[in-house]
């Protein structure tokens, strides 16, 4: 099953700004682009605003603002907007992740400016009127922005909870049974231990009493839990706590040397003198010699393609 995600239309270099123009992003376009399949939207373009167009902004209250001509209220197209949301968004369930061109009035995800109607500037307060309607109705689909992308952490961590998402939609797909959620739940351990150590500790007993009876409901608030613990990026100091636990389960396969070089590994990851991939790749190396199948399945030690190089910068 390819992965299907969503992207506003101008960042992967469609020239459908308001000046003619695009915004395209060469990591997503080049480098995302070879591993997922993008769906371009652009709301502005499909409310028949043609390029280049009038500008638009958000005025008035911050939480329902209304979107308008900068030239003033004459303009006004809300509405033609959030009807587009409401026919769009549901043929958009398959996707698995969306990334959005920050700042725009339509697809913002945060920290957009609202005027006042007389305006006055009230600060980079709102979110763009389609993005807080596909996240309303998506509320555990993976979004990020462009320019958010430009950071090691925000990057690894939107395609990480990407494939992790995309592996939840495909057990959806082949059908959703108790033995199913729980192999989802031990393949992905070790990435919440790494995320978010409460929800953890919180989701095993969460499945443990579940039953065939609570399934559906219970798989929901799963869902829900698992991926707001991979939202936040996992610290240089939680990754040293799962490599080490990793490490334990090795201790009787591996003769003193190689123990102790996977032991300053580790603690030169901890001080920042390696990066994460040095460790990952060590013990990747370990596993292959003396597998063990619990660990194997692990998608904490290849939770993306490799040739993203996205531990190179964690
Ligand atoms: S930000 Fe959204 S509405 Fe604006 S040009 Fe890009 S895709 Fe279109």
């Amino acid at each position: 099953m390819e992965i299907k995600v969503g992207v506003s239309a101008c960042v992967i270099g469609q020239q459908v700004r308001f000046d003619g123009g695009h915004k395209l992003s060469r990591f997503i376009s080049d480098e995302l682009g070879r591993h997922f399949r993008f769906v371009p939207v652009c709301p502005e373009m499909a409310i028949g605003m043609g390029s280049p167009r009038p500008t638009i902004r958000l005025v008035g209250d911050p939480e329902h603002p209304r979107v308008q001509g900068t030239k003033g209220p004459e303009l006004d197209v809300t509405e033609q907007l959030k009807a587009f949301a409401d026919t769009a968004l549901p043929g958009m369930s398959e996707l698995s992740g969306y990334l959005l061109c920050a700042k725009s009035p339509t697809c913002g995800m945060e920290r957009v400016r609202v005027y006042r109607p007389d305006g006055e500037g009230l600060g980079k307060v709102g979110v763009g009127v389609f993005a807080k309607a596909l996240m309303a109705r998506f509320p555990n689909l993976p979004v990020e922005e462009d320019g958010r992308l430009n950071d090691p952490l925000l990057r690894e961590n939107f395609v990480l909870r990407v494939m992790a998402y995309h592996q939840w939609q495909q057990l959806r797909q082949d059908g959703l049974t108790l033995a199913r959620l729980m192999a989802f739940h031990r393949r992905h351990k070790f990435l919440l231990l790494a995320h978010n150590q409460p929800v953890y500790r919180e989701l095993g007993p969460m499945l443990a009493a579940a039953d065939t009876a609570t399934l559906k409901e219970v798989a929901e608030a799963y869902i829900s839990r698992f991926m707001q613990a991979l939202q936040s990026p996992a610290s240089r100091k939680d990754h040293t706590n799962v490599l080490m636990h990793l490490q334990g389960f090795f201790k009787k396969m591996l003769s003193g040397t190689e123990k102790q070089e996977l032991s300053e590994l580790i603690q030169q990851y901890r001080q920042g003198l390696v990066p994460l991939v040095a460790p990952l790749t060590l013990i990747n190396h370990h596993l292959r010699l003396h597998p063990v199948g619990y660990l194997a399945e692990q998608s904490y030690l290849n939770p993306y393609p490799a040739d993203l190089k996205l531990r190179y910068g964690l």
